[in-house]
């Protein structure tokens, strides 16, 4: 018989699978084009807005939102049954540098070739704040092949490759809190994070098994250093250790 999920996991998960199916909507927000064809034409766009406001809670929350919130995390996590093989080999996770240096210069580049941002419009390619909807110069089939080809990559990943492929490889809005985290360590400011408790650890292991970006967990326990890049603040090895050896914290981590 299948083990419930603690409880705050059955909150976590119905978050992201709300995300995922909430995703016809918010699409456009989350756009890695709308924001390059905002920058080419001086709008500031709804994906503008949303990727600096990610910027701005990992300063905070870290990647709490990769592990509450995000639309991706609900499309992959949802077929986790049918591949829940761990993402091993930490090289992996410089592909998505390799898609956002560049695509990040394009953005800086258009903007500053258009004179800079002139205008303001956050529904920028939606009709009324629905992304996947038709318009006078766009049929909505046209939508749909995006909604269905960003949903592809990130499902399919997950089945070929394993847990969270996408969030590994080829997200481009991950390096945004990335970097927020980066400075908030390196000024030390109280944030989200996590504290382990070396000697309550009984070495077990199950964080390790359990941990939806397949990090090493019993590893960062056993070490007393739980600052990860890749580590979304899920909360699932808090809640699925018995010992209580990993827990949340607000603090400056110090
Ligand atoms: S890494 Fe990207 S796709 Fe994955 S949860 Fe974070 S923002 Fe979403
Ligand atoms: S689940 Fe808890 S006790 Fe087991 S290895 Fe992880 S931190 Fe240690
Ligand atoms: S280390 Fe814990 S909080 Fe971080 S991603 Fe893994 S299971 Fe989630």
């Amino acid at each position: 018989m299948n083990r419930q999920l603690p409880l705050r996991q059955r909150v976590r998960k119905a978050l992201v699978i709300l995300a995922f199916l909430s995703f016809p909507i918010t699409m456009n927000f989350l756009s890695p084009y709308v924001i390059i064809d905002g920058a080419a034409n001086g709008i500031l766009n709804g994906s503008l807005v949303m990727f600096g406001l990610m910027f701005i809670s990992s300063l905070f929350l870290g990647r709490a939102w990769c592990g509450w919130v995000c639309p991706g995390a609900g499309m992959q996590e949802i077929v986790e049954p049918v591949n829940s093989n761990p993402v091993r080999g930490r090289r992996v996770d410089w592909v998505k540098w390799l898609i956002w240096i560049p695509w990040i210069s394009l953005i800086v580049w258009l903007a500053v070739r258009s004179g800079g941002y002139q205008t303001v419009d956050l529904l920028y390619h939606t009709q009324g704040g629905i992304s996947v909807a038709g318009s006078a110069d766009r049929p909505i089939l046209f939508a749909y092949i995006i909604y269905y080809f960003v949903i592809g990559l990130f499902v399919g990943l997950a089945i070929f490759v394993g847990r969270r492929a996408g969030c590994h490889t080829i997200c481009w809005m991950a390096p945004f809190m990335i970097f927020g985290r980066w400075l908030r360590n390196r000024f030390g400011w109280p944030s989200l994070r996590l504290k382990a408790d070396i000697a309550a650890c009984a070495d077990c292991k199950k964080c390790t098994s359990n941990c939806p970006m397949s990090l090493d967990v019993n590893v960062m326990v056993q070490a007393g250093k739980m600052e990860n890049t890749e580590c979304i603040l899920c909360g699932t090895c808090v809640d699925n250790c018995t010992k209580q050896a990993v827990r949340y914290s607000f603090s400056s981590g110090k």
